[in-house]
């Protein structure tokens, strides 16, 4: 298949831009990616998604908008263009629409470039670091930008300044890779079995371009986890009570502490050993003279950390990695919550105090400051097999058999037969400080990304009428009144997940449990995030809509005293809600779920005629 051209991919996501359907956005994209060829859909994949590589590799452009704007004033070179470039900028609300409607200015031709070669030039921009980096970035665009036609340099310049969004993720992408092969959405549960093993969607997707449904299936069918790419976090589900955990689990469970810190999966790998040599992005990132995938210890081991969310967290938590190299296996990967630990008084600190961890810079004296712990609750892999299909109850005891130290640890996972049995553990373990307990049927591989009943939490909270937490995607803010207009934000538009169709829909407006500074800051994380229209995947009803509207990128945790039927309507809210904790390390579509929140108002009912 011929290389594709980036201005054919420019018109395709002005099409994606111009549609609000999101079956048009799938049926969109499905056809334009049966025409490319594995490296070019490859790329597609990536910078879709507003990177060049995959979630878990650490690779950023770092370019803002201001570099933007101050740099076509230069190239403009007129007195006084630089303010008037700013004014546009402000005025159209776009970085891209700004570059557009300059470029026209400029009538630079358009040099025809393909794909690959843009893919190439934002590698360039990605690797330049530095000293001196902000002018060398500049060179690069000033030169490419000659090269693009306005509507190249609006997409162009939304890549490098990561405001290229669609509203298409990861799993909207899963969508399209099974239209290509057969028209509809038939082989979903495959592509999310595949993508939930080795989590890089552009290797998924090699997998589907180019290949018969045959193929495909065999492909698929193929993939393995495997150490150094992160696989999807296995979720909890929850329930109204302690019987109903016996109903659906069985006459004998296991029970684990719940504990309250960030996800951290566990990898350790013979370095070099990645399988996938093909993946468009390793070859650029090898090439790399010091940062490579797998450099940074003088060892003959690799060590990963990533957090549910894909991110590579590996510098931050650098007793973690230590501890990891000093387990006498040659590979593994574990699942953990990391947890900020005071050795003294040997109690874990609390979820505030772990985050603040959570930081890539001053690690040394964090380190000293919070040491952190590791607590492993499941392995899926060691000395190069693959474990994660064996039943929970022996991938618990292979754990055990694994001695580790330092600033990683495990727990006793305690088999469990009766409900004041359970009762008991439970509050033993809430004694001691953790949040609950997890409880496990003993039965059941470890399904990457699943949310179902053979796992599931009990928490201190469940005393309460609402029986968990809920985590709402941020889609906009309204300005408050009196004092609080000065802060910038008054309250949080907040919104479910709904997977049916990949939107998020709003659902209330959160005000209450953010401090002064809270909301000040608040205003700040939604820099470059404020949109000028209703973001195309977010539903909301006209008595929400806010005085600002926000792309859906933060995920914030609330309480609140109810769920509640709104009057006169079919849809669920929330009775005074209050934040719990703002920027959760989640993705968007792990937020609270439509349905979920359906199967809590449920739970409720059946709690309030349990009392
Ligand atoms: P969600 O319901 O979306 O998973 P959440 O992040 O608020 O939301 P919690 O209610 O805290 O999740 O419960 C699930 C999380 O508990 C897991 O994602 C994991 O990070 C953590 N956890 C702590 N201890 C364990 C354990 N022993 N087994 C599994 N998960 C555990």
């Amino acid at each position: 298949m011929k290389n594709v051209t980036f201005s054919r991919v420019c018109e395709i996501f002005n099409n994606l831009e111009s549609t609000a359907s999101r079956n048009e956005m799938t049926s969109i994209l499905s056809s334009f990616y049966k025409d490319l060829n594995k490296e070019d859909s490859q790329i597609l994949s990536y910078l879709i998604l507003g990177r060049v590589v995959p979630f878990f590799v650490n690779k950023e452009f770092n370019y803002s908008e201001k570099s933007f704007v101050s740099l076509l004033g230069d190239i403009l070179k007129v007195g006084g263009r630089k303010e008037n470039i700013g004014k546009k900028r402000n005025e159209l609300g776009d970085i891209g629409d700004t570059l557009e409607y300059f470029v026209k200015e400029l009538k630079y031709k358009s040099g025809g470039l393909f794909l690959e070669e843009i893919y190439e030039i934002l590698w360039k921009i990605v690797k330049t670091y530095g000293t001196g980096s902000v002018e060398k970035k500049n060179g690069i665009i000033a030169d490419t930008l000659k090269k693009l036609s306005p509507l190249e340099a609006k997409y162009f310049a939304r890549i490098v300044c990561g405001s290229l969004r669609f509203g298409v993720n990861s799993k909207t992408l899963l969508d399209v890779f099974s239209f290509v092969v057969q028209g509809d959405k038939g082989i979903r549960e495959e592509l999310d079995r595949a993508y939930g093993a080795y989590a890089d969607i552009g290797y998924i997707c090699s997998l589907v371009v180019e290949n018969t449904k045959e193929e495909v299936e065999k492909n698929l069918k193929g993939v393995r986890i495997e150490p150094g790419v992160p696989v999807l976090s296995r979720l909890v589900e929850r329930v109204a009570t302690f019987e109903e955990v016996f109903e659906r689990l069985g006459d004998s469970v296991l029970v684990q502490s719940k504990y309250d810190g960030l996800r951290c999966q566990i990898h350790k790998y013979e370095k070099g050993e990645l399988r996938h040599k093909e993946s468009v992005w390793l070859k650029y990132l090898e090439s790399e003279d010091n940062s490579s995938l797998f450099s940074s210890v003088e060892n003959k081991y690799e060590v990963k950390l990533f957090t549910r969310n894909l991110e590579d967290v590996t510098e931050m938590f650098p007793e973690v990695v230590e501890s990891a190299m000093a387990i006498d296996r040659d590979s593994f990967i574990l699942d953990s919550e990391v947890l900020g630990w005071n050795s003294k008084i040997e109690k874990f600190l609390t979820f505030q105090e772990t985050m603040q961890r959570r930081r890539k810079y001053d690690v040394k004296n964090m380190r000293e400051s919070i040491p952190v712990k590791a607590m492993a609750f499941d392995i899926l892999y060691l000395d190069s097999v693959d474990i994660s299909e064996k039943d929970t109850e022996e991938r618990v005891e292979i754990l055990n058999t694994l001695s580790v130290g330092g600033a990683i640890d495990k727990d006793k996972t305690v088999e469990v037969k009766s409900v004041e049995e359970l009762y008991e553990v439970f509050n033993r373990t809430v004694a001691k400080g953790h949040e609950g307990v997890i409880v496990k049927q003993k039965i059941g591989t470890y399904l990457p990304g699943v949310r179902n009943y053979e796992w599931i939490k009990l928490k201190k909270s469940m005393e309460s009428k609402l029986v968990d937490s809920i985590d709402l995607v941020a889609v906009g803010y309204s300005f408050g009144s009196g004092r609080r207009s000065s802060l910038g934000v008054g309250a949080i538009l907040g919104a479910l997940y709904n997977e049916d169709n990949n939107t998020f829909e709003a659902i209330c407006n959160v005000g209450t449990g953010f401090s002064d500074d809270q909301l000040k800051n608040t205003f700040k994380s939604f820099e470059g995030d404020i949109v000028k229209k209703k973001p195309n995947n977010v539903e909301v009803e006209k008595s929400l809509i806010p005085d600002v509207w926000v792309e859906p990128r933060i995920v914030f945790t609330v309480e609140a005293d109810e769920i509640s039927m709104k009057k006169g309507k079919r849809s669920l809210s929330l009775r005074f809600p209050r934040l719990i904790e703002w920027g959760r390390d989640k993705g968007i579509t792990e937020a609270t779920s439509v349905k979920e929140l359906e199967s809590m108002y449920e739970k409720q009912k059946k709690v309030e005629k349990s009392k």
